[in-house]
């Protein structure tokens, strides 16, 4: 599929299943290998990582806890800088390490909040991975630790990414049509 629809807007194929599937297996090699040795939890933010971070820990290969935290942002096609906590992290993460998994990291709002929340318990270190990464919209500098695709500053659904909802659940990653 080149081309979809989603309620008003148009969009064309941008990054396909399988280059997907493979930055995720290069991401979760260099993971592999950072972490192997350490006491880890994963921590997905909800809802847009829940795919990417499926995914990914289907590929990590040592013994490691995954979490889910439920934060929002985002109204329509653009992010709100309000960042809302709808699920908080409730799983013991003292002197882990703990490795955010989100599907994209825009402006870094979300990022920040989630950081300054972890920053208040007594973990061992935290790491980034995010399969989306947009330099041009970022504002903070939190260090994107394992940084998939680097994008331009444009609208991008499937892959757990949605508009209104909708295209969380296409596999490739589509982008806006102006
Ligand atoms: P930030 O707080 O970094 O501005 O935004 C992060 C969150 O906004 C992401 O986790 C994602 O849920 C959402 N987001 C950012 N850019 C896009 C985009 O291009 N498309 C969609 N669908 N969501 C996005
Ligand atoms: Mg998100």
């Amino acid at each position: 599929m080149v081309k979809l629809n989603i309620l008003d807007k148009q969009f064309r194929l941008f990054i396909p299943a399988e280059k997907i599937q493979q930055e995720v297996q290069r991401i979760a090699d260099q993971i592999n290998t950072d972490l192997k040795n350490e006491d880890v939890v994963f921590l997905g933010i909800l809802n847009g990582a829940f795919m990417f971070a499926s995914d990914l820990l289907r590929k990590i290969n040592f013994n490691s806890k995954i979490s889910f935290v439920k934060l929002a942002s985002y109204e329509g096609t653009r992010s709100s800088g309000n960042v809302r906590e709808l699920i908080g992290v409730n799983e013991d993460i003292s002197n882990k390490h703990l490795i955010v998994i989100d599907d994209i990291i825009d402006t870094g709002h979300t990022l920040e909040a989630i950081i300054e929340e972890l920053s208040k318990r007594k973990v061992a270190g935290v790491k980034v991975a995010a399969l989306l990464f947009k330099p041009a919209a970022y504002q903070k500098n939190i260090p994107v630790d394992y940084a998939g695709f680097k994008i331009p500053n444009d609208f991008v659904v499937g892959y757990g990414l949605d508009y209104e909802g909708f295209g969380r659940n296409l596999t490739s990653i589509y982008t806006l049509t102006k």
